[in-house]
This record gives C-alpha cells, structure tokens and sequence, in this order.
C-alpha cells in the first residue's frame, strides 16, 4: 500500500509542473498551479472601499460624489466582490485559465472568490455569468461555470445554470463603458423554466471590468424571481490603481 505522501512525489515525479505564472519549479503541492512567490504577489486593492462594490474609494474623485464605479449598475446587482487587482500575477493567471487550457486553476481561484464574499450572507444558489455555447464548444468548458462550481463547492451552496447567453453578443473586450452596457442588454435569456423564488444569488465571473455584464446578468436573475444578486469574481479591472501604483514604482 503506497501512502498519500509518497504518491504526491511519484505524481511530481512523473508529471513535472512549473508556476502558471513564472514557469518556475514547484515541487510538491499537488493541486497548486501557482506558485507562493507568485501568489505573494497579487495585489488586494487598497481600503477604504466603497461598501457595494468594493472599488477602492479616493481614485481621482471626492468621497461626498459617491461611486462612479457602479452607480450605473441596475438596484438587483446588491453588491460586487473579488479578490484582487487585475495585474501581475492575476492577469496571468487570467488569461491561463481561459486561453491556454489551464482547467485545473479553477479551483484555487475559486477559493478566492469565496474568501471574498465572505463578508456578506451566504448565497441560496451559486451560477455563473455564461460565455456562448459556440465558444463552449471550442474551448472544451466555460470558465466561469468551473469557477462556480468551484466556489459553490467551498461555499457548500448549490450550483445551477441559470442563465444562456445569446450567441449574437459581440466580444467586449474592444468597447468602451457605454457601448458594453449597449452590448450586453439583450445578451441573456434565462436557462429553462427557472423560478428564484426570492433567493440570493452569487453569480460568478473571472473578471469584473464595468459591470455592465454583471447588471445584465443580475437584471435577468431579477426577472426570474431573485431576491438580490452579488457578483463575485477572481479579479477586477483597476486601471486608475494600476497607474498611480505605476507612477509610485517611479518616484
Ligand atoms: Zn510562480
Ligand atoms: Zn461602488
């Protein structure tokens, strides 16, 4: 009978990983795509925040002006929360989840994410904000539903298709805030027959840019009976952060 510990080595052994993020060694740790130099790395966005949606307040505004960041999100998106800032490491990590196959990375990330809704009620139901069927197909999964499943899991919550997305939606990545919201209005239907019923919903995504996608979503989850909807996400786009950071790394 080979013991637990031994059959880690044998795997490691075997089945030689580096860091999804440096490429770097990384012996032991079955299960772990990143490594803990890179995971020291992600940055947390800074306090104070604002209270729904979690952008760090004082970017360039006054604190009296309220958020700008998701004072355009529809009532039913309750509140938005992730877990870093999308740069360094998270953006890498990002992009290998989604482009370069790395599957098994849905699990650490999904830790993320329920770590960082922590501070809120617990979800009566976990979905996820769904890519199109077609490129469902090309790529073998959706992302966002392995993180759903993932952060349902550590949530001990249920996980449920709730929601399709239309295969007419165009690609956001090139649009500006107005546009995206234009975009994604139409962009769901729900999945099925389905009745909320008034329940929470945590609806899951990789990455929070605008929000638009996310309001788009809760909207639609409102129209099915939730109750109120969080968005959760692995990280969130910061561009003001990054380049006051940028220029402290200068000074
Ligand atoms: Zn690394
Ligand atoms: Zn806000």
């Amino acid at each position: 009978m080979i013991d637990r510990g031994h059959f880690e080595d044998l795997l490691d052994f075997v089945l030689p990983r580096g860091c999804v993020v440096c490429r770097g060694w990384m012996p032991g740790r079955v299960g772990h795509f990143v490594c803990s130099v890179c995971r020291s790395r992600y940055r947390a966005a800074p306090w104070p925040r604002c209270e729904r949606c979690h952008h760090p307040a004082g970017t360039g505004r006054s604190e009296r002006s309220g958020c700008l960041e998701c004072s355009p999100w529809p009532d039913t998106l309750q509140y938005a929360r992730y877990g870093y800032a999308l740069q360094g490491p998270a953006g890498r990590v990002v992009h290998a989840l989604k482009y370069d196959g790395w599957d098994g990375l849905a699990s650490e990330m999904g830790s993320v994410i329920a770590a960082a809704v922590s501070d809120l009620d617990p979800p009566d139901v976990v979905t996820w904000i769904p890519t199109t069927d077609r490129r469902r197909r090309e790529r073998g999964y959706d992302q966002a539903e392995l993180l759903a499943r993932s952060t349902a899991t550590i949530l001990g919550r249920p996980c449920r298709r709730l929601l399709r997305r239309r295969e007419a939606a165009a690609s956001q990545v090139r649009l500006d805030p107005l546009e995206r919201r234009q975009n994604v209005r139409d962009a769901f239907s729900p999945s099925g027959t389905v009745r909320l019923d008034a329940a929470r919903v945590l609806v899951v995504d990789d990455v929070l840019t605008t929000g638009a996608t996310g309001g788009a979503a809760a909207s639609e989850l409102a129209a099915a009976g939730a109750g109120g909807v969080t968005l959760g996400t692995f990280a969130r786009a910061l561009p003001r952060l990054e380049a006051r950071s940028g220029q402290a790394s200068v000074a």
